[in-house]
């Protein structure tokens, strides 16, 4: 059997499967969301291990971002599974009378997700758990460029789920290009907004509705009253995390001219605080994924703008926290989504210019920051600008709170999920209308001869 012809099976399986109805009953999900809580905290010293083959992630942020975060979002959805299965009742209007009204969360059915190498276990896990909470089967496709996370996210997904219900299919653009021909009933996406094109084009032919969760320049705005201390260390925090791997890391800064110096000082304090005097020295700093990707974050660094870091060992994948100044839109860095721990600082004199370097780059951010302690800058920045989602005095935070649906607009993205809206994500709302038949109204039968007044008043 051809690996093709090995993903074809798997998605016939779990649509028999599925039409069986087994995926229905609340404590078939509980029970599996609970194995796969058990299986990452078993497994989690191992998965720690992969992360760090991969990404060389200290086991603190394997913990905070990863399995931590995977096991928080499941113990929060099986606390509350029964709650959000329940039908929604609705009111009835006049009109439909006598009669009651709901909503029914009902399953999509076989689903693809899509996960990407930067957070491999997270990823993978918080939308297979929104997937099987809502009463899917899923099939998971990881990213080639982490084998080791790949290999055990795999083993994880095998040891709670038979193949009908949830599988793993490891592997690149051939493993990926042989899934899409498939037809799924829902495609959930974490990656590029590049391959997420492709994802849409191949859903497309077979009308498969999609979710995109992709990337972009998230920039974050320091205001000249911001508390300069506090921006500095939060931003350092979310731009170094993962070696700036994330994607909701701010991109680049725009600080107001006035406070420019004074928070590139507190930058610079906070990064030899928390990485030491040689970043490359410390067991708290991650790496970046591949040769590759090391090369074209380093080619995006200008030395003669560099005021913190800028050394780089493409064969140890290790770039240190750089911080470049002085820069425009015209530079090299601010043209692609960075995805690595360089950050380019502009200033800016009035608000009018955050919006127009906004404005003029290519897409909608998936997040956005603002550092500033008056509420008008605040809110003015906040509802002006288009972005999926963000923080006012932190970065990142939003994610952290699974009330909070998390995803894009425009093209970073399509539809949301984290908590409930991960269930939502997940399941088709089925609309219910249950006429009483004790009676039998003739109104809006016909012959319509005299009752057009009388469903006047009514629809008024
Ligand atoms: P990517 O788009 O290169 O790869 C993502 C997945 O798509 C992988 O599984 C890969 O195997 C597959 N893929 C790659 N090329 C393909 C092709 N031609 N056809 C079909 N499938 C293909 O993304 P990446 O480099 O793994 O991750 C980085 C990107 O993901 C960044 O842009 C980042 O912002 C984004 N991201 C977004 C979120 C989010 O939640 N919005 C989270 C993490 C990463």
């Amino acid at each position: 059997m051809t690996r093709t012809q090995g993903i074809a099976e798997i998605v016939s399986r779990q649509r028999r499967f599925f039409g069986s109805g087994a995926t229905l009953p609340c404590e078939v999900r509980l029970e599996r969301l609970r194995r796969l809580l058990d299986a990452i905290a078993k497994h989690e010293d191992a998965l720690h291990v992969a992360l760090a083959k991969d990404l060389c992630k200290p086991p603190f942020e394997s913990y905070l971002t990863e399995t931590g975060f995977s096991r928080y979002d499941l113990r929060y959805t099986i606390k509350r599974l029964k709650k959000w299965m329940k039908p929604k009742r609705v009111r009835t209007p006049l009109l439909a009378q006598p009669g009651r009204s709901w909503i029914l969360y009902c399953p999509l059915g076989v689903n693809l997700i899509v996960s990407p190498f930067n957070y491999p276990i997270q990823l993978a896990v918080v939308p297979l758990t929104a997937a099987i909470a809502a009463g899917n089967t899923a099939v998971v496709k990881t990213s080639e460029l982490t084998p080791a996370c790949s290999e055990a996210t795999r083993q994880l997904i095998e040891g709670v789920f038979d193949p009908e219900y949830a599988a793993c299919v490891t592997g690149g653009v051939e493993e990926s290009t042989a899934l899409l021909n498939q037809k799924f009933d829902h495609i959930f996406f974490t990656g590029s907004p590049r391959v997420g094109a492709i994802v849409m084009r191949a859903a497309a032919e077979h009308l498969t509705p999609v979710t995109l969760e992709l990337g972009g320049k998230s920039p974050c705005i320091v205001h000249h009253d911001a508390k300069m201390s506090v921006a500095a260390n939060r931003i350092a925090f979310a731009k170094f995390l993962n070696a700036g791997q994330t994607c909701v890391a701010p991109d680049y800064v725009m600080v107001h001219r006035r406070v420019e110096r004074q928070f590139i000082d507190c930058l610079k304090q906070r990064i030899s605080e928390m990485y030491g005097p040689d970043p490359a020295a410390s067991g708290d700093f991650a790496r970046i994924v591949n040769a590759e990707h090391c090369r074209r974050i380093a080619s995006l660094i200008d030395p003669a703008k560099v005021v913190i870091g800028g050394q780089y060992d493409v064969d140890k994948r290790f770039i240190a926290p750089t911080v470049m100044s002085g820069v425009t839109v015209d530079d090299k860095v601010m043209s692609e989504e960075i995805f690595g721990p360089v950050l380019p600082v502009m200033t800016y004199d009035e608000l009018d210019e955050v919006y127009e370097t906004i404005a003029g780059l290519p897409q909608h951010p998936l997040a956005f920051y603002v550092f500033s302690e008056s509420k008008t800058v605040q809110q003015e920045l906040i509802q002006r600008i288009p972005f999926g989602g963000g923080c006012i005095n932190h970065c990142m935070q939003h994610l952290v709170n699974p009330n909070l649906p998390f995803g894009g607009v425009g093209q970073s993205g399509i539809g949301s999920y984290h908590g409930f809206s991960g269930f939502e994500r997940f399941s088709h709302k089925k609309s219910i209308l249950k006429a009483a038949t004790r009676f039998d109204l003739s109104l809006v039968y016909p012959p319509y001869q005299g009752k057009l007044a009388r469903v006047r008043r009514i629809m008024k």
